[in-house]
């Protein structure tokens, strides 16, 4: 098999807090069209990973390539508008709004390269983004409550409509930190099957999660972080078997 594409290179980067090693030696690949999980206790250093990836955080050292460029340095709006999408791990929504209008927002901000909430009247008029909202309502099963307003929406909806709001980005890599928090089972379930759907589509995924349930029903490769280092990184069964993460991070118990 031909060697994949790699979309997101973190190259040795190293981040502190006040003295507190939060990232040391962070070296990591994402191939083009694979989920990719991060996984470690509390305080791994998982989100600040994240956030280094997005342009939230500079790295004291190190870089990030994505899809060839050095993204290091960049604002978090450009890396953005280069396809790098996180969804969020509360949602962020405009509880006022409807659903369609929650999507059109990013949809619209994506193609005139402007963020404008008072565009909404503009908005209204542009049915080729409206379409395309929609459209992405209906990916995530939400379309048949395009005009309700998004504050009524349950907290597993809250997700989907999040979930809506990247995808009309039209994501290169997206980037989900603990989709699944909080959410019963039923609805971890359908976000399963939803991620499931857009990992046939070839879509390129980093996702941080804790329910091991989710890491192994999604993940192509995981990488193992605690106390800011990466402990493993390979297939889900080669992790599942090494005694290092079972010690560190699962507590001998088997997954
Ligand atoms: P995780 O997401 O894996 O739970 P984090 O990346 O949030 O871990 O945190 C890694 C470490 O860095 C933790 O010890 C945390 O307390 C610390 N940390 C995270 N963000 C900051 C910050 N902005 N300032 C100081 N320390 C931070
Ligand atoms: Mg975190």
């Amino acid at each position: 098999m031909a060697p994949r594409n790699v979309v997101l290179h973190v190259a040795d980067v190293h981040k502190n807090f006040a003295g507190l090693r939060a990232l040391s030696d962070i070296d990591l690949q994402v191939e083009e069209g694979t989920t990719h999980a991060i996984i470690g206790p509390n305080g791994a250093g998982k989100s600040t990973l994240l956030n280094v990836c997005i342009g939230r955080l500079a790295p004291d050292t190190g870089a990030v390539v994505f899809d060839g460029q050095v993204i290091t340095g960049k604002q978090p709006y450009e890396i953005n508008q280069m396809g790098v999408v996180r969804v969020f791990q509360t949602p962020e929504i405009f509880a006022d709004l409807t659903l369609l209008q929650n999507v059109m927002v990013p949809a619209f901000s994506r193609r005139d390269g402007a963020f404008r909430l008072n565009a909404m009247q503009a908005l209204s008029g542009r049915n080729d983004i409206r379409d395309e909202a929609l459209y992405c309502l209906e990916d995530v099963g939400l379309a048949a409550q395009k005009d309700a307003i998004a504050a009524s929406l349950s907290r597993g909806d809250k997700r989907r409509l999040e979930l809506a709001m990247g995808l009309v980005q039209k994501p290169r890599l997206l980037l989900l930190d603990e989709p699944t928090a909080g959410m019963s089972r039923h609805d971890t379930n359908s976000t399963i099957d939803l991620l499931k759907k857009f990992k046939r589509r070839g879509m390129t995924k980093v996702i941080i999660e804790h329910d091991m349930h989710v890491v192994f029903s999604l993940a192509d490769r995981i990488t193992v972080l605690a106390q800011g280092r990466i402990i493993a990184d390979g297939s889900p069964d080669e992790v599942k078997g090494n005694p290092t993460v079972q010690e560190a991070y699962l507590g001998g118990a088997h997954p």
